[in-house]
C-alpha cells in the first residue's frame, strides 16, 4: 500500500507550492542517508519524499494526483518517475530544491539534459624548465629547442569511468557544523577529481597509468625579453590521465645571462670605449661589434673622455613593438702610466703650453650635465 504523497509530506491538500517545496525540504534533510549512515527505514523515507514532491511540485500531475490517486501513475512502467533508483538520480533532480539553500552546491555541476553527463575539465600539470638566454637572443629574437621529459600516457594504459562519482569527479556530502547542516560538493577520493581510473596499465607505468617520456619542444623566443619573463607553450605540459583530459602546458622561464660589453638598462645598452691619449687629440674611427651587427665610429679630435655618444635604435627592441632603445657609448681616454724618455720630455715641453690648458667650454659639459641631457 503506497502512502497519500500528501501524508508523506506533511502538508495539507490545499497547500500552496512554498509549502510543499519547504515541506520536502525538511523531509529530505531529515532522512538524507548521510544523516542516517545505514539506515534503511531513513533511505525508504527520503525516497518516499522524493516521489512525493516529484508529483505534487508539477501542477499537472498533482491535479491527476488528486483526481484518481495513486491508479493516475500506474500502468506504463508504474510510477512515472521511476528512475529513482538511486541516491545520485535523486540529488540531480531536485538539484534546485538544494541550490535554494545551498547557493547551488547540487545540481549547478550536474547536467542530465544534453545527452550525457558533464564531465570535469581536467589539465595535466604544467611543466617549468628554465631557459638562459644572451643579448643576442634578446635582441635579434631566437628559436630554442629545449628537451624535456614529460608525462604521457603509458603503452597498453587504458581508462573507465570511475562508479563512485558517475565521471563527474565531485561527490558531495552533508556536514553537521557549529553553523548547522552543511552541504559540500568535494573532490571524488577514488578517482581524485579525474572522472575516470584505469582500466588496464601499461607497462612500467605510474599509478596513473603514465609514463615520463623525452621531447624536444620548439621555443620562440619573442624580441625584448627580459629576465624572469615566462612564456607558455599551450600543450607541452604533462598529459591528463583518462581519455577526456587536457595537456598541461610548458612554462619557460628566461634567465638573461649578462654580457661582457653591454650593460642593459631598460632597452638601452651601454657600451665602454676606450680610445688612447694620442687618438683622442688626433681623432679616428672605431668599430664596435655590437650583437645587431658591427658599428663603425668616427671620433672628432679632441674627443673628451667621458663624453656620451647616443645611437638611436640601436640598443633592445621593446617586446610590445614600440620602437627600440638607444646605443650610449661611452668614450673613455686611457692615460698611460709608463713612457719613454723621449715621450717625458714632450709632456714636460707642453706642460705650460697653452694649448694643454684645459678649458671647458660649452660643448664640454660637465658629467652631471650629461646626465640630465641623457634623461630629459
Ligand atoms: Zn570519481
Amino acid at each position: 500500500m503506497k502512502r497519500d504523497y500528501y501524508e508523506i509530506l506533511g502538508v495539507s491538500r490545499t497547500a500552496t507550492a512554498a509549502e510543499i517545496k519547504k515541506a520536502y525540504r525538511k523531509k529530505a534533510i531529515e532522512y538524507h542517508p548521510d544523516r542516517n549512515p545505514g539506515d534503511k527505514e531513513a533511505e525508504e523515507k527520503f525516497k518516499e519524499a522524493a516521489e512525493a514532491y516529484e508529483i505534487l511540485s508539477d501542477p499537472d500531475k498533482r491535479s491527476r494526483y488528486d483526481q484518481f490517486g495513486h491508479r493516475a501513475f500506474e500502468g506504463a512502467g508504474g510510477f512515472e518517475g521511476g528512475h529513482f533508483t538511486n541516491m545520485e538520480d535523486i540529488f540531480s533532480h531536485f538539484g534546485d530544491i538544494f541550490g535554494d539553500i545551498f547557493g547551488g552546491a547540487y545540481g549547478s555541476s550536474r547536467s542530465r539534459s544534453s545527452g550525457g553527463r558533464r564531465r570535469p575539465q581536467y589539465k595535466g600539470t604544467d611543466l617549468r624548465v628554465k631557459l638562459k638566454v644572451n643579448l643576442k637572443d634578446i635582441i635579434n629574437g631566437a628559436e630554442k629547442k629545449i628537451k624535456i621529459k614529460r608525462k604521457v600516457k603509458a603503452p597498453g594504459t587504458t581508462y573507465q569511468t570511475c562508479h563512485q562519482c558517475n565521471g563527474t569527479g565531485k561527490v558531495t556530502r552533508i556536514t553537521n557544523t557549529i553553523f548547522g547542516r552543511m552541504q559540500t560538493t568535494g573532490t571524488c577520493n577514488v578517482c581524485g577529481g579525474i572522472g575516470e581510473v584505469l582500466r588496464t596499465r601499461g607497462e612500467n607505468s605510474d599509478a596513473n597509468g603514465m609514463v615520463l617520456k623525452e621531447d624536444i619542444v620548439t621555443v620562440k623566443l619573442p624580441k625584448g625579453v627580459r629576465n624572469g619573463v615566462q612564456l607558455r607553450v599551450a600543450g607541452k605540459g604533462n598529459e591528463a590521465p583518462g581519455n577526456y583530459g587536457m595537456p598541461g602546458d610548458l612554462i619557460v622561464q628566461l634567465i638573461e645571462e649578462s654580457d661582457k660589453h653591454f650593460k642593459r638598462e631598460g632597452n638601452n645598452l651601454h657600451y665602454d670605449l676606450y680610445i688612447s691619449m694620442p687618438e683622442a687629440v688626433l681623432g679616428t674611427e672605431k668599430i664596435i661589434e655590437t650583437p645587431s651587427g658591427k658599428i663603425k665610429l668616427r671620433l672628432e679630435p679632441g674627443i673628451q673622455p667621458g663624453k656620451i655618444l647616443r645611437l638611436r635604435n640601436k640598443g633592445i627592441p621593446d617586446i610590445d613593438g614600440y620602437g627600440s632603445g638607444d646605443l650610449l657609448i661611452n668614450v673613455n681616454v686611457w692615460v698611460p702610466k709608463k713612457l719613454t724618455k723621449e715621450q717625458k720630455e714632450f709632456f714636460k715641453k707642453n706642460i705650460n703650453h697653452p694649448n694643454f690648458q684645459p678649458n671647458p667650454g660649452k660643448s664640454e659639459k660637465s658629467f652631471f650635465e650629461k646626465i640630465h641631457d641623457l634623461f630629459s
